[in-house]
């Protein structure tokens, strides 16, 4: 048999050409050796599939590049370079100065190491002529070209496959070439359905050459002519989640109808489609095969690994280290059991850590243990808690110490990093493995096979004689191996076919789905190589042999789809009209609206008329729901029926029995009763068995008026916001309001001590004294802040206070008044509480304590002061309603327990903004203070408040809008914690339901009084 190209027809499939060329070889040669030579693993693997029912005696499939390695046999030395290998010569010839500035030493990036690399491959195709014209074009290219020289002399021992090649070639040149090969390969069939490599071109053309040798190719046609023996099918949907169901949908429909899922495929340019396509097929209980992209990163054994580098690289920052806990199997080697990361978490957060270990996990820690005991302790002795309080106390304690031994040991391991080799850092990462992950619950062996492999080759670095990594260079090696994709195949044969076109390339499925077929995307655009533009490979390498342009990419892509269509029984092209987080629609492929107008027969369609016009070819999907019985899943399935159902008219007796469940049920009931107007027990309508208690403080009681369900929230089912304790730039509003008032408590102490009114001046320097001596304190109950965040609290405290200072004697009136007393307590030791009885004849006891009492000099009028350190925008109005809807009731609460003190006297009372001037700073003024008027309105308030909560009334309250911290909110929910777990549509909920049960009036009266009782 003679040379021959064999061209794949218009009525035959690439496997029924090979069939033909097969048994043509085997007419004139029954028994012969035949090789068939395709360009990857697939297409060996599905070509030979395909054909072996019908016969394959003596057939072998190989890669191209096996080819070369069989044909070179020992004829080339040294061992494989391994792409990390060469990647680490890049590396250190990149961070070389001596060849240049422009493209390394100093200037060296992880981004220029990788553009190099991906150059440097290019490069070692071209010639030494070649290279030296491109050294002469610029300076530039100089350097480029002096830098690949020193990395092909240091790279010189290893073998390549380009070498590999080459050494095939020269066999094949031989004398005795045919001999050769026909004793090795026999009759060679070639398939030729995609590009060649540039390194492997010149064995392809060696091959073609030789006698017997018969190639398979597949004609190139840009107007998209297909195959007679072909169906094509058109889609444009709407979305790419749903093109995503829709073709899901089709393959469960095919294999309904008998389709076998091993000879379907799905193929795609843009490779999110690789996890959006499989995560749905395996929805549906389809398997799939082809090429695996999984970086190490996703599995539990990579994702371990990442977490531990970060918790060292953020030095053991909080967040990092309980994000590490949450995702990875970690074990405690203390214990030799899993770690309780939960606990772990929520006591850190609890201890306020936030970074490093001396600074915040010790100390944090440790005080948390022993003040968690020592206040279960004193619960007890005071009654408060029992016994099990202090043992709970004591399990958290030694919780926390676990905890405490677990970060020390580990930064111990962190510390012990000494090691100068690839194999050292390795074993270091080897030992933490080995303490910390917990082997067990990982299952799976593939992940720790792909850990281990890696973990050799980088160990095998050290062979190659480049200079010793330091640490941040290991980590940073290993941290990219880590997110690389697998360049692996999930076992073929075993399921439907999810990969890349490029990869499917002669591959014959019966049904090919080809999705993602957008206009700028598919074909993919490749950018071009800026250490070696286009022009620049032109000028080299006129006939692109070696050096492609974008040009050239893009037209081998087209010799690939074209394989791919030649390949497959029958096509359907997916063209998603939006993309997501793209606001605009998309066009289709050119290569799709070429078929499309192939299809119709007209080939002057436009894109824009294929959704406008009713072509007979293309099928639209604009729904997200298809009709139950084409549902991909049974969890698509229910959604479709509860679609329908809800599009019926949703009546409850029409809802499929079998989707009828108590949760859904509920769900139902929950968003009817929380859409509809009347006030429920799903809108803070609770049933009450037990009248709770209703000793309290009044900041309970004020926030029960603000807003009924925040109260219920947090008082009666204690839910707590889960904060995060983030390295503070500043005191939180609470500790620096206590901070204040400590400082103010402890100023009157002094200042009443002293035999006369000290100058302003030495009070402002005992201020300044004290502010420090407090912020020296807080440095040991709050570690972990720089010294820099303590200046500026410092700073401002003492600023306000300086300022408040001056303003003193003229705000409280110091040469008529004096001060009494500082923090006056009711309610604690023997002082007894304020009771307050309402007219339903409620009794509530409040206890507190008043910041500041001042009494004339005529002991005729008392002043009582309460501090407050934030603004007082939310306190005017006071004049008018003295309690503010309720919200405001410390006043008139601390005028009763004063009263008893001063029974005689006229009280005055003012909330006092100490950072405040002018008439903000005092609201109300003293000497407009109505105490029997507060009183009332404090009488009526407790008596709503108290019903509200004995009755179990807790409606959400967001009060009026507003702009709180530069942005629109509520009146009530500018600092609430439960903001997250709110509606949306809080007050148009309140304004719908307000009205609508009696037991919400009272409170209605007093949350939003009519106005014109106010001014009454
Ligand atoms: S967010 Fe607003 S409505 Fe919701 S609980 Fe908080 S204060 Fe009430």
């Amino acid at each position: 048999m003679n040379r021959r190209v064999e061209s794949v027809s218009n009525d035959e499939r690439i496997n029924d050409v090979l069939r033909r060329v097969i048994d043509g070889v085997r007419a004139a040669d029954r028994l012969g050796r035949i090789t068939v030579v395709t360009p990857t693993l697939q297409a060996s693997y599905y070509l030979r599939r395909s054909l072996a029912k019908s016969g394959l005696f003596n057939v072998d499939f190989r890669r191209l590049e096996d080819v070369a390695e069989l044909l070179a046999g020992n004829n080339v030395e040294g061992a494989r370079l391994t792409d990390l290998e060469a990647s680490e010569f890049v590396y250190a010839i990149s961070t070389d100065s001596n060849h240049g500035t422009a493209l390394g030493g100093e200037r060296y990036s992880p981004q220029l190491q990788s553009a190099l690399h991906s150059t440097f491959r290019d490069l070692e195709n071209l010639s030494e002529k070649q290279l030296e014209t491109l050294g002469a074009a610029s300076s530039f290219q100089a350097e480029l070209v002096a830098r690949f020289g020193e990395y092909r002399t240091q790279t010189d021992q290893f073998s390549s496959g380009r070498r590999v090649a080459t050494a095939a070639v020269k066999v094949l040149s031989r004398p005795d070439a045919t001999d050769v090969s026909k004793r090795l390969l026999g009759t060679i069939v070639l398939v030729e359905v995609a590009p060649v490599a540039p390194e492997l071109s010149n064995l392809f053309e060696a091959l073609t050459e030789l006698t017997d040798t018969v190639k398979i190719s597949v004609g190139d046609d840009e107007s998209g002519s297909t195959q007679s023996h072909q169906q094509v099918a058109m889609w444009a949907v709407n979305t790419v989640p749903n093109e995503v169901k829709e073709i899901t949908r089709q393959i469960v429909g095919l294999a309904r109808d008998g389709a076998r899922f091993p000879r379907i495929a799905v193929l795609f340019e843009d490779e999110a489609y690789a996890d959006r396509i499989s995560e749905s097929l395996m929805r549906a209980g389809i398997p799939i095969s082809g090429p695996d992209r999984s970086a190490l990163r996703d599995t539990p054994v990579g994702r371990f690994v990442i977490g531990l580098l970060n918790v060292f690289a953020n030095d053991f920052d909080r967040n990092e280290v309980t994000s590490w806990f949450s995702s990875s199997p970690v074990i405690d080697p203390g214990t030799g059991h899993q770690i309780p990361g939960a606990r772990w978490d929520a006591i850190s957060r609890a201890a306020g850590v936030t970074r490093s270990v001396g600074d915040s996990w010790r100390p944090r820690l440790e005080r948390y243990a022993r003040s968690t005991v020592s206040r279960a302790k004193s619960a007890e002795r005071l009654g408060e808690r029992g016994e099990s309080g202090v043992e709970a106390a004591e399990s958290e304690a030694a919780y926390t110490i676990q905890l405490l031994d677990f970060v020390s040991t580990l930064q111990a391991h962190r510390n012990k990093v000494a090691s100068v080799s690839w194999a050292g850092h390795v074993c270091w990462i080897r030992s933490l493995m080995s303490s910390y992950l917990d082997v067990a619950s990982v299952g799976e062996t593939r992940p720790f096979e792909r850990m281990t492999n890696l973990l050799d080759r980088l160990e095998h670095l050290d062979s190659t004689g480049l200079k010793n990594p330091g640490f941040d260079h290991f980590v940073d090696v290993l941290r990219d191996q880590l997110n690389r994709k697998s360049a692996g195949l999930r076992s073929l044969g075993q399921g439907v076919y999810v990969g890349p076109v490029w990869t499917a390339a002669g591959c014959p499925f019966d049904y090919v789905f080809v999705a993602g077929m957008v206009e700028g995307k598919f074909p993919s655009l490749h950018r071009s190589d800026p250490l070696l533009p286009d022009h620049l490979k032109r000028m080299i390498d006129p006939d692109e042999k070696v050096l492609p342009t974008r040009v050239r990419i893009s037209t081998d892509s087209r010799q690939v789809f074209e394989s791919v269509k030649a390949s497959a029984r029958e096509l359907r092209l997916f063209w998603p009209q939006t993309l997501p987080g793209e606001s605009r629609e998309f066009g289709p492929a050119r290569w799709y609206l070429n078929e499309i107008r192939r299809l119709e027969g007209n080939s002057f369609l436009k894109a824009s008329e294929l959704t406008t016009s009713a072509l007979q070819c293309l099928s639209i999907v604009t729904s997200d729901h298809a009709a139950p019985e084409l549902s991909a899943h049974a969890e698509e399935f229910d959604q479709s029926r509860i679609v329908e159902w809800i599009r019926s008219g949703a009546r409850k007796q029409e809802l499929p029995a079998d989707i009828q469940s108590a949760a859904l049920d509920a769900a139902i009931q929950y968003t009817k009763a929380r859409n509809g107007d009347d006030w429920t027990e799903f809108d803070g309508k609770v049933s009450v068995k037990e009248t709770p208690s209703l000793s309290g403080s009044a900041t309970a009681f004020e926030t029960y008026a603000a807003c009924p369900y925040r109260y219920f929230l947090s008082r009666r089912l204690r839910v707590e916001e889960t904060k995060s304790p983030e390295e503070e730039i500043s005191l939180d509003a609470l500790e620096f309001g206590t901070l204040i008032h400590q400082v103010l408590e402890d100023f009157f102490e002094w200042r009443n001590a002293q035999n006369e009114l000290p100058a302003t001046a030495q009070q402002e320097s005992w201020l300044q004294i004290a502010v420090a001596r407090e912020i020296e304190g807080l440095k040991d109950e709050i570690p972990g802040r720089s010294d820099g965040a303590w200046a500026v609290d410092q700073s401002r405290a003492w600023l306000i206070l300086r300022q408040w200072v001056r303003r003193e004697n003229q705000v409280a009136n110091l040469d008529d008044m004096s001060q009494v007393f500082a923090e006056f307590g009711f309610g604690y030791g023997d002082e007894p509480p304020v009771e307050v009885v309402t007219a339903q004849g409620r009794t509530v006891r409040f206890r507190g304590q008043v910041d500041r009492v001042d009494i004339s000099n005529d002991g005729n009028t008392v002043t009582i002061y309460d501090y407050k350190s934030g603004g007082s925008a939310s306190y005017s109005g006071l004049d008018k309603d003295p309690v503010k809807n309720g919200t405001k009731i410390q006043l008139p609460l601390y005028s009763r327990a004063v009263r008893r003190a001063f029974p005689d006297a006229e009280i005055q009372a003012a909330y006092w903004f100490v950072r405040e001037s002018g008439s903000r700073e005092l609201k109300p003024r003293p000497q407009e203070y109505d105490e029997a008027k507060a009183d009332q309105a404090l009488t009526e308030a407790i008596d709503v408040v108290a019903g509200g909560i004995e009755q179990g009334v807790f409606p959400a309250n967001p009060g009026k809008s507003r702009w709180v911290g530069g942005r629109s909110s509520f009146e009530s929910c500018g600092f609430c914690e439960f903001q997250r777990v709110c509606p949306q549509d809080k007050q148009q909920q309140w304004n719908r339901k307000k009205n609508s049960a009696e037991a919400l009036n009272d409170y209605l009266a007093l949350a939003e009084p009519d106005e014109d009782e106010l001014d009454d």
